[in-house]
C-alpha cells in the first residue's frame, strides 16, 4: 500500500468489476409497463439515464434503464440493476443512502459489502468528488422514481 492518492477512480481492486459492468449493461432497456420514469442528466460529465421502475406490492418488481455516459455511470447503473428486482421499497433506499454515504465518505466510511454487494466497487470513486455524481446517478434517478411511484 501507498500513502499517495490514487489518481484514477478505476485504478485498483475492482476496476476490472466495473469494465465488466460497463460492457454487460445489466437491466439495459425500457420496461413495460412502469410504474415511474426519471431522466436525469449529470452536467458535469454529460452523463445521461432514462430509468423506469415497476413495482409490485412494496417491493421492486423490475428496473430498465436507458443511458450514455462514462463507464463509472453505466457500470453504477447496471449493478443497481442487478440488485434492485426483489428488494422492497424500503431495502432498495436503504442502499441508495448506503451507497450515498459511501460516496461522499471520501474515503472514510469502510463500504458494508453484506448492504451494497458488487457496488463497494465504486468505493474508491468517494475520493473524487467529481465523480461521485457519475456513481450516485443511477441510484438518484431510482430514488426519485420511488418518490414518484408513491405519490
Ligand atoms: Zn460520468
Amino acid at each position: 500500500m501507498t500513502s499517495q492518492a490514487p489518481r484514477d477512480p478505476l485504478a485498483g481492486l475492482y476496476q476490472e468489476l466495473i469494465l465488466e459492468h460497463a460492457k454487460r449493461r445489466e437491466g439495459e432497456g425500457a420496461i413495460e409497463p412502469f410504474d415511474a420514469e426519471r431522466f436525469l442528466r449529470n452536467p458535469t460529465c454529460g452523463d445521461e439515464i432514462r430509468l423506469r421502475v415497476r413495482l409490485d406490492g412494496d417491493a421492486v418488481d423490475a428496473l430498465g434503464w436507458e443511458g450514455q455516459g462514462c463507464s463509472i455511470s453505466q457500470a453504477s447503473a447496471s449493478v443497481l440493476a442487478e440488485q434492485a428486482p426483489g428488494l422492497t421499497v424500503a431495502e432498495a433506499r436503504q442502499r441508495i443512502e448506503a451507497m450515498r454515504e459511501l460516496l461522499r465518505s471520501r474515503g472514510g466510511v469502510e463500504p458494508d459489502e453484506a448492504l451494497l454487494g458488487d457496488a463497494v466497487a465504486f468505493a474508491g470513486v468517494a475520493r473524487f468528488p467529481m465523480r461521485v455524481k457519475c456513481a450516485m446517478l443511477a441510484w438518484v434517478a431510482l430514488e426519485e422514481a420511488l418518490d414518484q411511484a408513491a405519490r
